[in-house]
């Protein structure tokens, strides 16, 4: 096990600190943002003109390693699943989703989740713990060594309630768009929440530069409470009155909504008149996500019948509604499945125990 902390977390202004600790010039700290976060090359040896003594800082101060890959699965789509493994032995999950123009990485903020939504892969195991702004990072840089390339979109729709790593993920995506790193558009950078209100309006007070996903997922509180516990503590009006000051405070910044179709369950015309409303109210597009099962799983998917009339019925109503194509569900990568493999194996032995 490598005690040092990883030169992934720091950011500008650590580099900034340790250059002044160091009495070097200040410029150096641009270069290894610009040859790390742009380049991602870490022979820090190669820069020109660095000093000595803060090469040999680093490189005795900082890990430069990447953790293990484990298994990368490619789904038929091109979807790839990567299992890392981080230093303490957790796993977590990363998908590169490839379109058109450009590759999409949905990235794991914790080991597990302690938010509970009912129909919830990544639930069954409970929360191990947060991932720190380095391990994230990390995974960012898997990607490009996987692809050849930075993705040029990150989702936090991965393992884990982003805002309930609050700090260690604040700190992720400034580094994320900072200009002197990746730089990436706060627009092609997305949190998405199950909806923790108190942390909604911390972005909002810290003017955190990325975007706002919701998973709103029910139109009732009712129906809200019956799959997603949070609910109970932060119910849908105060839920849509974070997401309407959010609006209204960032003009020209919008709220995705994020609604799995489950079967019966949140799928009919009313929810989705209901769904328009709010959607109208907000300026919102809404990602439909018809509900992947999985093994244990107390749902269903609606049919695709249904899944048609519930999108068009949004878009007669003027509401500009998709339905996201679950890519690499051969492959288990899809919205909600993302679990290792090792704890499914625990979830089906609970399930023939009976305890789910
Ligand atoms: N905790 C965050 C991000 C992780 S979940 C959040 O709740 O937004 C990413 C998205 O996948 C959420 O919109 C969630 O509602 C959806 N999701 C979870 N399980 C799913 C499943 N089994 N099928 C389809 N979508 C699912």
């Amino acid at each position: 096990m490598n005690p040092k902390p990883s030169l992934l977390g720091l950011d500008y202004q650590d580099l900034l600190h340790i250059c002044e600790e160091l009495d070097v010039s200040p410029v150096h700290a641009k270069k290894v943002m610009g040859k790390v976060f742009r380049y991602a090359e870490f022979d820090l040896e190669n820069i020109p003109d660095f000093p000595k003594k803060l090469l040999q800082h680093m490189q005795e101060n900082y890990d430069l390693s990447l953790p293990e890959v484990v298994t990368a699965q490619q789904a038929d789509d091109d979807t790839q699943k990567l299992l890392i493994r981080m230093r303490d032995n957790k796993d977590v999950e990363s998908v590169l989703i490839p379109a058109e123009d450009r590759i999409t990485q949905c990235i794991s903020s914790q080991v597990g989740c302690a938010i509970g939504c009912e129909f919830c892969l990544t639930a069954t195991a409970g929360l191990t713990r947060n991932l720190t702004t380095a391990e994230m990072m990390q995974e960012v840089m898997i990607a490009q060594r996987t692809l050849g390339e930075f993705p040029r979109n990150i989702v936090m729709m991965g393992m884990g309630e982003p805002l309930h790593n609050y700090a260690h993920v604040a700190k992720f995506i400034r580094m994320l768009t900072h200009e002197q790193g990746m730089a990436l558009s706060p627009r092609r950078v997305t949190i998405s929440t199950a909806g923790l209100v108190p942390a909604i309006y911390r972005m909002l007070d810290d003017d955190l530069p990325c975007s706002l996903a919701v998973s709103l997922n029910a139109t009732t509180n009712e129906v809200r409470n019956s799959i997603m516990p949070i609910n109970q503590k932060y119910p849908l009006e105060d839920l849509l009155k974070a997401m309407k000051t959010y609006v209204a405070a960032r003009s020209r910044k919008r709220v995705l909504i994020e609604y799995v179709l489950l079967a019966g369950i949140n799928d009919t015309m009313d929810d989705a008149k209901r769904l328009v409303d709010i959607a109208k109210d907000m300026g919102s597009t809404v990602n439909i996500l018809p509900f992947n099962p999985f093994i244990g799983s107390k749902y269903q998917r609606p049919s695709d019948e249904v899944v048609d009339m519930f999108r068009n019925f949004l878009n007669d109503a003027g509401v500009v509604a998709v339905v996201r194509i679950s890519k690499g569900r051969d492959i288990s990568a899809a919205c909600g499945q993302l679990k290792t493999e090792v704890n499914q194996r625990a979830a089906q032995r609970k399930e023939r125990r009976g305890q789910i």
